[in-house]
């Protein structure tokens, strides 16, 4: 049995800034479930919000987070957003994080939809890689920080703490990457930060690794879930999908570009005052509504009006993928269509990454901590990701020395021969993905969220019958995650009987202040 003082599962942003924070405290084991870079934070493009330009302030940065979220931000958790955020980018700075910068030597600050102010940092347009390069670095060289990759986290581990006499998260059950047995790892802490469930979509912007397992492993220790409904689209996916849809950042709109119609007409006016740079959900929308009416499969995105020389610097990435895919885009419009992007919803904790269950913390876009409400604002997660596993952190360490491991019961899963074969799991999660996309996506209504749950259940039974009995696979593991974290999203979606933000519903078009100011929080 193995143990540390500290459990982290997942290598992105949230897990990596974390365990370096935390280690200064005690031993540190990083689970991760494939190689290490593999996440997220890795291929975000645009980059991370923080107030620096000498027009800007914390009280802009947060004036602007809450009309995005729609009236749902928990204002606490966005004042330590925009407070503490240039520190810890500072901190990313020191620790290696190389961000582009201008001649005189300020950091190069770019600008979003949604954000009054230019205030994106940025390493040209591929700000993922970069911090993702930087925090490997400097784990690596953390005495304090052992990683295990290739390693699924499958359950958390539970036990009665004899202080309060309550059920305690004493650690973390893995499955080893050889040769695959399921095996404890005990901790005095827990931190989630296994990123978004994108996966859950038929289009995602998302890595393979989204398929929500940390807000489905909490969910099942009996952590409380909320606002799982506030899926973000990102408007702008490149069309077609090769194996993972390729992004469009909104930075690119932020610089000038259009969106039309494959006519040529520009429609976007029709929506928003601010057309173009309106805020995701309104261009998701509005980009929906347009394919449905014109029966087209896409819209065009017209870069024409940003100079050669730009696109080249601040877009490199972006020219060279779509190069790859045969399109010019210092000459052509890019064919876009909107994609599953990010998760505002998730386990729910304080400001300091609490979970409603003792010793079990979240963190980054597994965490639900107020921030983002009803609607994130471009490029504020990977700073909600940094604030946070800081203050987690920060609460966690001090308490290491006076706290007790306790010794868990093992959680029940299956141990007869192989199976279920891939191909039936490859149909379960493509039947998912599908009924996701046509009944849970921009537009819901009532029946389709009806119909989605139905099927769901009927999958659902499926998997827990194969967990019962069969060895579990890391295949399996994503499988149980994904139908899981896909219920939750019908179920919050179900509860909320109004639109506002990410949900929309024909059946309550309308914000019902009245009776949904509120997050939506759903517990076993
Ligand atoms: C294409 C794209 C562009 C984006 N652009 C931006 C941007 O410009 N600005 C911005 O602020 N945000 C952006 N985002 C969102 C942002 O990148 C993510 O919200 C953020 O990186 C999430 O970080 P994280 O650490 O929470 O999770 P991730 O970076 O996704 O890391 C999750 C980790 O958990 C591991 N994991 C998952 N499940 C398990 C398990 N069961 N056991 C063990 N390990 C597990 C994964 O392997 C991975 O290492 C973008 C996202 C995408 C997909």
């Amino acid at each position: 049995m193995r143990q540390a003082d500290v459990v982290v599962v997942g290598s992105g942003i949230a897990g990596l800034f974390f365990a370096l924070k935390v280690s200064r405290y005690g031993s540190v084991a990083l689970v991760t479930k494939k190689s290490r870079p593999e996440s997220s934070t890795n291929w975000a493009q645009g980059g991370i919000a923080a107030a620096f330009g000498s027009d800007d302030s914390p009280e802009l940065h947060k004036e602007d987070t809450l009309v995005a979220g729609a009236g749902l931000c928990h204002p606490d958790a966005v004042d330590a957003l925009v407070r503490e955020g240039p520190e810890r980018v500072r901190e990313l700075i020191a620790l290696g994080v190389d961000f582009s910068e201008q001649q005189d030597g300020e950091l190069s600050l770019g600008r979003e939809g949604g954000h009054s102010r230019r205030r994106i940092v940025r390493a040209a347009d591929l700000t993922g890689r970069e911090i993702e390069r930087g925090l490997l670095a400097a784990v690596a060289s953390a005495e304090n920080i052992t990683i295990y990759e290739n390693t699924a986290a499958v359950d958390l581990l539970m036990a009665t703490d004899p202080g309060t006499l309550g059920e305690r998260c004493c650690g973390v059950l893995v499955l080893d990457a050889d040769p695959g047995d399921a095996v404890p790892i005990l901790a005095r802490a827990v931190m989630l930060a296994t990123g978004g469930c994108g996966q859950v979509y038929r289009h995602t912007t998302n890595p393979s690794i989204a398929t929500g397992d940390g807000v489905a492993m909490a969910y099942r220790a009996g952590a409380k879930v909320a606002n799982m409904e506030f899926i973000q689209f990102h408007p702008t996916a490149l069309y077609p999908a090769r194996e993972r849809t390729f992004l469009i950042s909104e930075a690119v709109r932020g610089e000038g570009a259009v969106l039309r119609r494959r006519d040529g007409t520009a429609f976007m006016d029709a929506y928003h005052p601010l057309a173009s740079l309106a805020p995701r959900d309104v261009v998701a929308r509005a980009i929906d509504a347009e394919m449905k009416r014109t029966g087209d499969a896409f819209v065009l995105l017209d870069c024409s009006s940003i100079a050669e020389a730009e696109i080249r610097e601040r877009f490199p990435n972006i020219l060279r993928e779509t190069a790859e895919r045969g399109i010019d885009m210092l000459r052509q419009p890019l064919p876009v269509v909107p994609a599953a992007h990010y998760l505002c919803g998730g386990v729910l904790t304080d400001t300091h990454g609490r979970s409603s269950v003792p010793g079990l913390y979240a963190a980054g876009e597994t965490a639900c901590t107020g921030v983002h409400g009803a609607n994130r604002l471009a490029s504020n997660s990977l700073l909600e990701a940094i604030v946070f596993a800081h203050r987690a952190a920060e609460r966690i360490g001090p308490q290491l020395s006076v706290t007790r491991m306790l010794e868990p019961g093992l959680p029940p899963h299956g141990s007869a021969g192989d199976g279920p074969d891939d191909v039936s799991i490859e149909a379960e999660r493509e039947a998912i993905r599908g009924l996701m996309w046509d009944l849970v996506g921009i537009v819901r209504s009532d029946e389709r969220l009806a119909e989605a749950d139905l099927r769901l259940r009927a999958v659902s039974e499926r998997v827990n019958g194969w967990w019962a009995t069969r060895r579990p696979t890391p295949e399996l593991v994503e499988l149980r995650n994904v139908v899981q974290a896909a219920l939750l999203i019908v179920r919050c979606a179900m509860l909320r009987k109004e639109s506002r933000g990410l949900q929309f519903t024909a059946d309550y078009p309308y914000r019902d202040n009245e009776h949904w100011l509120r997050d939506t929080i759903v517990v076993r």
